[in-house]
């Protein structure tokens, strides 16, 4: 992998291989990477130049993570993050000043949306949020003072996939970054940076480690940006623990195999509840009555883990099959090897009345699953005696 001339690794294999440091597979060298619990490493005399210190981001375990992020994500350089908001937070400062202007799609996770609305507003950065569907919008929405635009895809909770390819071109013509958070699709579905996108950011908490364990966040784009990105994080302190970078590395070695059967699994989970009376809607990208199948088959290498089900019995239905599950758990977040429901009138948007829920798309009735890797029959069992 050091060596030149070498066939590129598959897509399956960078996050066990991807960024190698020079001497890794030299006899000897362990496995796995140890965890160098420590925050403070001896310093060369005479010079500042080369510390370490892990709320600096160079701390041995981030930068192996680090260096194998920037690999998948297909970036020059990446930065791990104590938690997605961190990363949100320092990729979107490191972009924006006093005076500054932001377009966001208005489908975002609700902490990206209380960062804009109640931190960045504070900073002196006018927020304007768009419905992300609509590219006239978009247009419409950016003014000269525009340095941002950011959206998220797929959207939580309603698995919309948005279509980069119009907001990257107005973003191209205009100058502006375009900043995409991708957690939904983990970089196995989905890689912002490859649909012209100038930063992508994923909840590490998510599929990236996989295990329900660990907090982080990524960052990922050109190496003087993740530079500035690294600068916030050491001044806000939202760098990791080495553990928890430790454990992100261990995570990240099957994201693959995992993700795929969160793709298999959620496919067969979708087709299922399609076919299920007690089920009046079912959204998931990876079926064709979905209403952006077209756009995801086009964008996404997999339809993903996540989707959402309306039942016909609305509330009090929910409230009854959520007490008799016994596979899925119900709890928030998302992600990881555990199948988990949640009910977004109970978590993501509790802050808005039923009628404003339903306008955006969430009756009550609506359940999010994210579908693990479980044996999908299980799953499906579980569901079915659930609903009787
Ligand atoms: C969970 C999540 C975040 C925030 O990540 P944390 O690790 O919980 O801080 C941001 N964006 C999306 C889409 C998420 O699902």
């Amino acid at each position: 992998m050091t060596k030149k001339q070498q066939r590129p690794l598959d897509r399956a294999s960078l996050p066990l291989h991807g960024g190698l440091d020079a001497g890794e597979r030299d006899v000897d060298s362990p496995v796995v990477r140890p965890l160098f619990q420590s925050v403070n490493f001896i310093q060369e005399v005479g010079t500042g130049e080369g510390m370490r210190y892990p709320r600096y981001g160079n701390a041995p375990n981030a930068e192996a993570v680090q260096r194998r992020m920037a690999a998948l994500e297909g970036a020059e350089a990446s930065v791990l993050l104590a938690s997605g908001m961190g990363a949100t937070a320092c990729a979107l400062t490191a972009l924006l000043r006093p005076g500054d202007h932001i377009v966001a799609s208005s489908w975002i996770y609700g902490g990206t949306r209380a960062f804009l609305e109640q931190e960045l507003s504070s900073l002196g950065v006018e927020v304007t949020l768009v419905d992300p569907l609509e590219v006239r919008v978009w247009r419409r929405a950016i003014t000269k003072r525009t340095r941002v635009v950011f959206l998220e895809s797929p959207v939580n909770p309603t698995c919309r996939v948005l279509d980069l390819k119009p907001v990257s071109y107005i973003c191209k013509q205009k100058g502006i970054a375009l900043v995409v958070d991708a957690t939904f699709a983990s970089p196995i579905n989905f890689r912002p940076l490859e649909h012209d996108a100038d930063v992508s950011i994923h909840s590490a908490t998510k599929y990236l480690n996989g295990h329900h364990d660990v907090l982080g966040g990524i960052v990922s784009g050109t190496a003087p940006y993740i530079e500035e990105v690294r600068q916030k994080m050491m001044i806000w302190g939202q760098a990791p623990d080495p553990f928890a970078a430790w454990l992100l590395e261990r995570g990240l070695k099957t994201l693959d195999v995992r993700v795929q059967r969160h793709n298999a699994n959620a496919m067969r989970v979708a087709e299922w509840a399609e076919s299920c009376k007690e089920i009046r809607k079912v959204h998931y990208p990876g079926l064709s009555s979905h209403p952006d199948h077209a756009v995801a088959k086009r964008t996404l290498d997999g339809f993903g883990g996540m989707m959402a089900l309306e039942l016909a019995g609305g509330a009090r239905a929910v409230d009854r099959m959520l007490r008799k599950l016994r596979v899925f758990q119900h709890a928030p977040s998302l992600g990881g090897v555990d199948s988990l429901v949640s009910e977004p009138r109970h978590t993501s948007h509790a802050a808005l009345s039923p009628r404003e829920r339903a306008d955006a798309g969430i009756p009550d009735g609506f359940i999010r699953l994210s579908v693990g890797i479980e044996s999908a029959d299980d799953l499906i069992a579980d569901l079915e005696q659930a609903l009787r």
